[in-house]
């Protein structure tokens, strides 16, 4: 059962009709500008909930924004950016090595035969869905002589399509965590469903919550599941207050993408919200 007792605010709606229509960052002063409007926006969902902005992170998310933008995006401030594709994440490192102080999260899911890269220069993941992909992951961290911050990504929307583990499977998974050391584990993860209902959205939230809530007072699990990522640029006014912790924000700070979103997610429209 889901659990809406504390869906206070059904009045916030997504903001999906500026989805593609974010105009692109292209000086430090757009960056500057566009990060104080979503801080703006995370200040007014906190005042709604009652949280403290403080307690919310903000990942913004590059993904298909060229090296000129994020060096833009660098020198505005940013030093942590998400990046969905495994490969145009270690590219971009690799081609900007010189911004010693950037970090990397990667967010979107990864095949086992990719874990390698990821060990090499990522500071966190927060897709990870496999055992497969854990034990991979951890042999080569520890290779490496690293360690990483990692999220399990939960399928919240029951579609099909969206990756990550469903509900009733990530207790159990969880119980196999410890046994990777270079992972520690954060919290949990997930994309809600793309739609213009609000309260469909909203539901996606309250189930991850909820499920980690729950997840919390399963002692034997020996896992402190302290945040929730999920909220995106369209939706994450509904995300905060519903408990988030993470915010990963990409069209709102550096522009509409050329490239749909059906590279990233398979099966997504972004035109048409279901
Ligand atoms: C692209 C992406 C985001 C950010 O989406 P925006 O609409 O650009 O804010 C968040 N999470 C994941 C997993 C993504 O791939």
């Amino acid at each position: 059962m889901i659990d809406t007792s504390s869906n206070d605010h059904p009045d916030t709606q997504p903001r999906h009709e500026m989805h593609g229509l974010y105009p692109k960052a292209e000086s430090v002063a757009d960056f500057q500008r566009h990060l104080a409007a979503v801080h703006a926006r995370i200040e007014n969902a906190c005042q709604r909930a009652g949280r403290d902005p403080a307690s919310i992170r903000l990942l913004p998310v590059s993904k298909t924004m060229d090296e000129a933008s994020i060096r833009l995006a660098h020198a505005a401030g940013l030093r942590f950016l998400g990046e969905n594709k495994v490969q145009e994440a270690y590219r971009k490192w690799e081609t900007m090595s010189d911004l010693v102080d950037l970090q990397w999260s990667i967010i979107g899911h990864l095949q086992t035969n990719k874990a390698k890269l990821v060990a090499r220069f990522a500071s966190e993941f927060q897709a990870l869905d496999s055992l497969r992909v854990a034990e991979e992951l951890d042999r080569r961290l520890q290779a490496e002589g690293r360690a990483m911050d990692v999220f399990v990504q939960v399928n919240t929307s029951g579609e099909a399509s969206k990756f990550g583990l469903e509900p009733d499977a990530v207790a159990g998974f969880l119980r196999g965590m410890p046994a990777f050391s270079a992972l520690r584990v954060r919290g949990l993860m997930t994309l809600a469903l793309f739609s213009s209902e609000a309260s469909r959205v909203r539901e996606c939230f309250i189930l991850l919550r909820s499920l980690r809530d729950r997840l919390r007072q399963e002692t034997d699990i020996g896992i402190s599941l302290n945040e929730l990522s999920m909220g995106m640029s369209g939706d994450f006014e509904i995300a905060i207050e519903e408990g988030a912790t993470v915010v990963r924000v990409g069209q709102a700070i550096f522009g509409a993408r050329a490239v749909p979103d059906s590279h990233y997610w398979p099966g997504a429209d972004p035109k048409h919200p279901s």
